[in-house]
């Protein structure tokens, strides 16, 4: 399968921004900028503003994503949201693993892995994200590590589900710093997910499998990072607050 065939998908991950009202104003502002995509749009956004942005996104080509889903159906975990939950109220998508729950809130492969099969098994479609730090970088476990972040989020994940997750690829140090990866850069990250992708489930599912890059792509930069050969999309933090930007980024990958 070419790049060309496998879906482009453009997530933007809101993070901890934006009150419901100022969510259903600016999918309001996005839809008509986004309607001609030829990609998948995603807006992961806030627990409290699912409901508002569920609701505004209706009737248009936008889908609505969670930001983290707990793996367990109910009970006493008090805070927690359940894949159940999601789903009942309209949530297509939801992203797992991202680097600043990893970093600030105790995620781990572990965790990561059974948030990702709760959420596949209620009939979420996943984002999965894997990174590595500058440091592991500079040391050359770039390949190990994401190899090894990637196959155990994965662990327990059928072949049938596979086709429901979406892998993004995020330097840490790229992540809301303005210090973007060179085009190169994000292919190769891509490219071993993408190879660990294969070692474990075979060459056609990953070829058919969309791995996006995540790390301060913006307006200016996506075209270049979308046209890699294995960059199939993007996770988008910063830029897809501002509907004039994130757009610019839908319009790249429409291409
Ligand atoms: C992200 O939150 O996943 C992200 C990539 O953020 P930013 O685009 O702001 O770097």
């Amino acid at each position: 399968m070419k790049k060309e065939a496998r879906k482009a998908v453009i997530a933007g991950n809101w993070k901890m921004n934006k009150t419901p009202a100022e969510a259903a104003a600016l999918i309001e502002e996005m839809k008509p900028l986004v309607k001609d995509a030829d990609c998948e749009v995603v807006l992961c956004v806030p627990y409290v503003d699912i409901a508002a942005a569920v609701e505004a996104a209706k009737g248009s080509n936008i889908k609505i994503g969670a930001e983290n889903v707990h793996f367990k159906a109910s009970g006493a975990y008090t805070g927690e949201i359940s894949a159940e939950m999601l789903t009942a109220s309209g949530v297509e998508y939801v992203i797992v693993g991202h680097s600043e729950r990893r970093t600030y809130f105790g995620e781990t492969d572990q965790t990561v892995n059974l948030r990702t099969l709760a959420a596949l098994n209620a009939g979420l479609k996943v984002i999965v994200c894997v990174g590595k730090t500058l440091e592991q970088r500079e040391l050359g476990y770039t390949e190990t590590l994401l190899k090894y972040q990637t196959k155990m989020a994965l662990t327990g994940v059928t072949a049938e589900q596979l086709k429901n997750v979406v892998i993004a690829y995020e330097p840490v140090w790229a992540i809301g710093t303005g210090v973007v990866a060179t085009d190169d850069q994000a292919d190769e990250g891509n490219g071993f997910v993408r190879a660990a992708v294969a070692e474990a489930y075979g060459e056609a599912a990953a070829e058919a499998i969309t791995v996006q890059y995540g790390g301060s792509m913006n307006a200016k930069n996506a075209e270049g990072l979308l046209g890699k050969v294995n960059v199939d999309g993007g996770l988008i933090g910063g830029a897809s607050l501002k509907a004039a930007d994130f757009s610019v980024i839908v319009g790249a990958a429409s291409k």
